[in-house]
């Protein structure tokens, strides 16, 4: 017994977390790591985000980068088994660290790290992320903030082989201050945490009259495809949740707020109970309720 005991530990400090990552294939040059409906523990190693890679004949360019050095190894090492191509560039969606903390991976092997100006302005280089905080040092090991290499600050379009790519910064808050879309015209829209499924969604750093305008802009665009930073859909139907879940956010803590109820008893009046089942929401449910309420206050004024 002891002897596997010990060859189990070897064999984890040689080898580290193993994420046994399966990529999935959502459209023809397109293949994505979903992350798990979950917070953050040390079971899951952080994957809770998804990790996607577009194949152009010019190599890959990969949307986000996930939550590890080793997670984007990994996701690396099973891609190069698929496609064996370089990737060209990595673009971080937003400045939240389950995105991009794989950053280092992919600077390591030559590629070009892309984000928003605001990744760097909120996270400090020595900041003691969440991630850190909750993965092991064994999962987290190699893991260093890295920023982007460019900032973006407006848009940028760039074209790797024949596939051009428009990064687009939405100009209002929405999930954060700063998020990125990433569109392929009449393809396929990346759209990061301003889409969320099959899990609720986190209001903590965003603005919700902001991101229901997002999913508007998101909406008119002309795609087939969409990926989202949280969730597995990618037709249509993809927004519908997140659509519906900041509408009744919005419309019942305006009702609140008329009846003058306060901060401090709001979450025992708004319960947004339809929603009671989707994973998450007993941990977020009243924080958002909490959020929304003081956002939609200060615009009652
Ligand atoms: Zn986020």
């Amino acid at each position: 017994m002891k002897i596997v005991i010990g060859l189990i530990f070897i064999g984890s400090l040689l080898y580290g977390f193993d994420y046994h990552l399966k990529p999935v294939q959502v459209d023809k040059n397109v293949t994505c790591f979903f992350g798990k409906s979950e917070p953050v523990t040390k079971e899951n190693g952080g994957e809770i985000a998804n990790s996607c890679y577009v194949a152009t004949i010019g190599g890959y360019v990969v949307i986000d980068s996930g939550p590890t050095y080793s997670f984007a190894r990994q996701a690396y090492t099973a891609m190069q088994k698929l496609s064996p191509l370089d990737v060209q560039y990595v673009i971080n969606t937003h400045k939240h660290d389950d995105h991009w903390l794989g950053n280092g991976f992919y600077k390591s092997i030559g590629a070009k790290i892309i984000g928003p100006v605001t990744l760097k302005n909120s996270v400090g280089k020595d900041e003691i992320t969440r991630m850190q905080r909750v993965v092991s040092a064994e999962t987290f090991a190699k893991t260093n903030i890295v920023y982007p290499d460019i900032d973006i600050e407006k848009t940028k379009n760039i074209k790797v082989g024949h596939t051009s790519f428009e990064i687009r910064q939405l100009s209002k808050k929405a999930h954060t201050a700063g998020d990125l879309i990433i569109y392929i015209p009449h393809k396929i829209i990346f759209t990061g945490d301003l889409v969320f499924n099959g899990r609720l969604l986190s209001l903590r750093d965003g603005d919700i009259n902001g991101w229901l305008e997002a999913l508007d802009k998101i909406e008119a665009l002309d795609w087939k495809v969409l990926v989202s930073g949280h969730g597995r859909l990618t037709d249509r139907s993809a927004l519908d949740m997140t659509r519906n879940y900041l509408t009744d956010l919005k419309k019942s803590v305006k009702k609140a707020l008329d009846e003058d109820v306060e901060l401090g008893e709001v979450t025992q009046k708004v319960k947004l109970e339809k929603y009671k089942d989707i994973p998450m929401y007993k941990l977020l449910n009243n924080l958002n309720i909490l959020k929304a309420y003081q956002l939609l206050e200060f615009e009652e004024e």
